[in-house]
């Protein structure tokens, strides 16, 4: 059977839009009365908190009010969705070659899975991107309360897939160690530089496009089934 492929989101299918997002945070800050820099040094402090915990909504009232605002309900919903309309450019920047990367996948018969540590404003939206039909699963860390490197997040991607974890193959650009996360629970991981070179001293195999990875996967030494 050929095996199933997990991928990282961010940096690895699509671009990770780190100015754009500081941008618009900084736009919401005005929305709700705090000073940009401010909301966005409490952004970039508050990750865990929002990628495991915190909805939209919640980030934004919990952050403003920590830096002195009591925003109404409709400029927190107003701020939030500004959020999730970044989130929904961001899902649909995917670019085309990508697409064809995992429809051959599929078509080669890859189970494909996503596993990736993203706050709200991505998995809200992720249903009607490009991406979605493509996968078979789709975790994010928001949902299940377990980001990447945790050994239960991967886990828990392949009981969704039906499969051992060592049965599956890990492609990531690195970010929050998760190349290192894979490999401990016995995937077989590659290190993708297509979008960000983020963990050069992941001492694995690294390719810097992902159309090389059908073929990659077509070499008899990768695809072998690991021993049990
Ligand atoms: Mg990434």
């Amino acid at each position: 059977m050929s095996r199933p492929v997990i991928f990282d989101l961010f940096h690895t299918l699509i671009h990770g839009a780190d100015e754009e997002r500081d941008r618009v945070v900084g736009e919401m800050a005005v929305m709700v009365g705090v000073v940009p820099a401010e909301l966005v040094a409490a952004y970039h402090a508050t990750w865990r908190d929002r990628l495991v915990r915190w909805d939209v909504e919640e980030t934004i009232r919990i952050l403003a009010g920590r830096l002195g605002s009591t925003p109404t309900n409709e400029q927190v919903t107003r701020a939030g969705e500004h959020r999730r309309a970044l989130g929904r450019r961001v899902l649909d920047s995917v670019s085309t070659a990508t697409l064809d990367v995992l429809d051959a996948l599929r078509g080669e018969g890859h189970p494909l899975a996503l596993i990736s540590n993203a706050s709200s404003d991505t998995a809200e939206p992720w249903p009607q991107s490009p991406l979605a039909g493509r996968f078979d699963i789709a975790i994010f860390s928001c949902d299940v309360g377990l980001a990447k490197p945790d050994p239960a997040i991967y886990h828990l991607a392949a009981e969704r897939l039906g499969v051992r974890p060592a049965e599956c193959v890990f492609v990531g650009d690195g970010a929050d160690g998760e190349l290192a996360g894979a490999a401990a629970v016995g995937m077989t991981v590659f290190r993708t530089t297509e979008h960000n070179d983020t963990d050069p001293g992941w001492g694995g195999p690294a390719f810097a496009t992902l159309g090389d990875l059908p073929a990659i996967l077509r070499e008899p030494s990768k695809v072998m089934e690991p021993a049990e």
